[in-house]
């Protein structure tokens, strides 16, 4: 449980950490937010998620009340406090209080918080024997209504998709674009693998425009990957791609890297974590528990 609470420049009880009823991020889902791992007291790939903020905050004309440098330092100051080594951190800037009325530039002051807390997104068996998910009826929004890139409080479109999912006792859906191309998971992105026996496994996930948020750790896997020697491709996917797929996993912050072995039904591979997908789970590993860098 967290302790205490970044609220706007100071550290308070979680019960003293309360937000008015008048703030446009409740009323609105208006603001953004980042997800972050701490492991081993390393803040991972925080100067990125930084970078992101900033990139979401910048889209939806929000300027944010503290420097990268001050956010960097709340960051570590709300780990301290809570004595957390290894766990999950939620900063969020709302619109802040205003009026009630979509207008966001009555909102004097945007209203910061971080919780360094645990995370637990999947049961922990999913990770040794791969998750079954399915495609949603719900489509990813459209990049000219609310961009995928920006990681805001709005994540409704997001939950829908979840919502049907767990209405069938399961975890995660792949949501499709517009254009009925793969786009990504409600938390997560998507990649497939396809082996072939003259070259080294050839990895593909969709592209920034299928409308995806550009996940932080679908980076740091693609550098693994290429590092393992694997070949990369981001390019469109069509669901039927998946069907045919030898391998298909996630990642994100929350979730890491999580085998997928079946989809709508369909058993994707042999219907186990495949070795390429181990593979990798062992290289994120082995990052994490080493350097873990925080750029
Ligand atoms: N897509 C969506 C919609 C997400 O919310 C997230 C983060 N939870 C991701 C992808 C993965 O991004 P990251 O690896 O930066 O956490």
């Amino acid at each position: 449980m967290a302790k205490q609470i970044w609220v706007n420049g100071d550290l308070v009880p979680p019960d003293q950490a309360t937000v008015s009823v008048f703030d446009h991020g409740l009323l609105y889902g208006d603001g953004v937010f980042e997800g972050i791992r701490v492991y081993n007291d390393r803040i991972f790939k925080l100067a990125t998620h930084l970078r992101r903020l900033e990139a979401s905050a910048t889209s939806i004309r929000l300027n944010l009340p503290y420097s990268h440098d001050d956010l960097a330092a709340a960051v570590r100051q709300t780990v301290d406090a809570n004595d957390c080594h290894d766990g999950y951190i939620r900063l969020c800037v709302t619109r802040g209080a205003g009026t009630l009325g979509l207008n966001p530039f009555v909102c004097k002051e945007p209203f910061t918080f971080i919780i360094a807390d645990a995370i637990t997104l999947y049961p922990p068996q999913l990770y040794r024997e791969g998750l079954s998910v399915i495609t949603s009826s719900v489509i990813r929004n459209h990049p000219s209504a609310l961009s995928p890139r920006i990681k805001s409080l709005n994540y409704l479109n997001n939950i829908l998709a979840k919502i049907e999912a767990l209405d069938q006792g399961l975890f995660e859906a792949v949501m499709l674009n517009h254009e009925g191309n793969v786009a990504e998971c409600t938390g997560d992105n998507i990649f497939i693998v396809n082996h072939n026996e003259a070259k080294a496994p050839v990895l593909s996930t969709p592209p920034l425009h299928a409308g995806i948020l550009e996940g932080i750790t679908m980076n740091v896997v693609i550098g693994l990957a290429q590092q393992e020697g694997m070949e990369v491709t981001r390019t469109n996917l069509k669901q039927q791609d998946l069907y045919d797929a030898d391998e298909m996993f996630l990642t994100g912050t929350a979730a890491e890297v999580i085998p997928v072995i079946s989809l709508d039904g369909n058993t994707i591979g042999n219907g186990k974590p495949g070795n390429t997908t181990v593979q990798l789970i062992n290289a994120f590993g082995k990052l994490i528990s080493s350097e873990a860098p925080e750029d």
